[in-house]
């Protein structure tokens, strides 16, 4: 197999790019730097406009505003089969009375690309797919990932230098999803090419990008490495979306504790914005939160143990306090201590862990029982 780095600029630019479809605004004045040669998802909730964003970026739907560019040169006159972008959609669309490699030629087909061309690049973009024994098959008989292959050879075999990907592995179960997430980052870092990848699965998003846009409402609310959304989210939307999520209603007290209908839950000491009268919601993630018999030296809360459930890489427990919030704790079954259902407990987290957002942060609502836990 012969890979040879795209040899222009795989960057993409976002300027003030917009969709309206009717009186909704699907995209909302979007700005982003996609850098060349890296790997970017964009996650957000259903509706949150991320395949119009990406639907644009391919050229099968004009913005009303804004620019795109692509290498640094705008793309918003330039037919979809003229940008240097390819397209991996949720369904395959593979044509079903062609065979592997007739469907994976067929777009080099169209543009008149010479015969010996096009069977040696047939053949290294059903290599790099890992679908090189497979090229005289019906679409018919393979199985959803091996489909799923396909449709990405189909893709590669135009070299690209952006390649968006529209939730390309939805349809498959859960542990081929994650092998194909392990091949689809190898392939990306040794192709060097631009992957712009769409899903609402934090987890998928996590475990390939470099960098994450998390969305909502149309709008960008984070863009950054996978680490500063998770351990720095921008705001209870991405805290929220994120990880699983304990959120508080507090108030900040005097002395900077922050007040919460269990008990003090924090402190805002050192945080410039937060003032004393001022209501908060308090994040802690699950896996900051430790379940334990005796009270903690840290910040704690009283409950009763409601739940036990054991989720193989993790132990949850659900507390509901006093006041009757609902917290969720996650522990790896190794540190988890010996609890029974029914059981008096403290909940436990560092004052590291701890985050906090204006009452009237946009993005999420707690569910009745208090915690943001749905929204992941
Ligand atoms: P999903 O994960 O469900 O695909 P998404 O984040 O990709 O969601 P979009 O498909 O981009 O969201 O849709 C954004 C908003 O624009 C939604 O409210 C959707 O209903 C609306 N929308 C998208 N396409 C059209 C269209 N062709 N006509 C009218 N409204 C549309």
């Amino acid at each position: 197999m012969t890979i040879s780095p795209p040899e222009t600029d795989g960057s993409v630019q976002l300027r003030g790019v917009t969709k309206l479809f009717g009186s909704q605004t699907a995209v909302d004045h979007i700005d982003l730097d996609v850098h060349s040669g890296e790997f970017i998802s964009l996650l957000g909730p259903s509706g949150c406009g991320k395949t119009t964003l990406l639907r644009m970026i391919a050229g099968f739907e004009h913005p009303d505003a804004g620019d795109i560019l692509v290498g640094g040169a705008s793309v918003l006159n330039t037919p979809p089969f003229k940008r240097p972008v390819n397209t991996v959609f949720q369904s395959y669309a593979l044509f079903p009375h062609m065979t592997v490699a007739e469907n994976v030629a067929y777009g080099l087909r169209q543009k008149r690309v010479p015969r010996a061309e096009i069977a040696g690049r047939v053949r290294d973009a059903l290599d790099m797919a890992r679908m090189g024994g497979f090229a005289d098959r019906s679409p018919q008989k393979l199985s959803g990932g091996q489909q799923q292959r396909v449709a990405l050879a189909r893709a590669l075999v135009n070299r690209p230098r952006v390649l968006l990907l529209d939730e390309p592995m939805s349809a498959l179960d859960r542990k081929l999803r994650e092998e194909m997430q392990i091949e689809l980052k190898l392939l990306q870092r040794q192709l060097g090419i631009t992957f712009v990848f769409v899903t609402h699965d934090q987890q998928e998003a996590l475990s390939m990008s470099d960098r994450i846009v998390v969305m909502q409402g149309g709008a960008v609310q984070q863009v950054g490495s996978t680490e500063s959304v998770y351990l720095s989210p921008a705001n209870a939307f991405v805290a929220g979306f994120i990880g699983k999520q304990n959120f508080l209603d507090a108030t900040v007290q005097q002395d900077g504790v922050l007040l919460a209908a269990d008990g003090p839950v924090g402190s805002a000491a050192g945080r410039q914005d937060a003032h004393a009268g001022d209501r908060v919601r308090v994040a802690v993630r699950a896996e900051a939160v430790t379940v334990v018999a005796e009270r903690p030296e840290t910040n704690a809360v009283r409950g009763t143990l409601a739940g036990i459930s054991f989720l193989g890489d993790v132990i949850q427990y659900v507390v509901v306090t006093a006041a009757g919030v609902e917290l969720l704790s996650r522990q790896a079954p190794g540190q988890a201590a010996h609890l029974s259902t029914g059981q008096d407990v403290w909940c436990g987290w560092e004052e590291t862990e701890v985050h906090v957002f204006p009452a009237d942060d946009a993005g999420t609502s707690p569910s009745a029982s208090g915690t943001g836990a749905e929204a992941a």
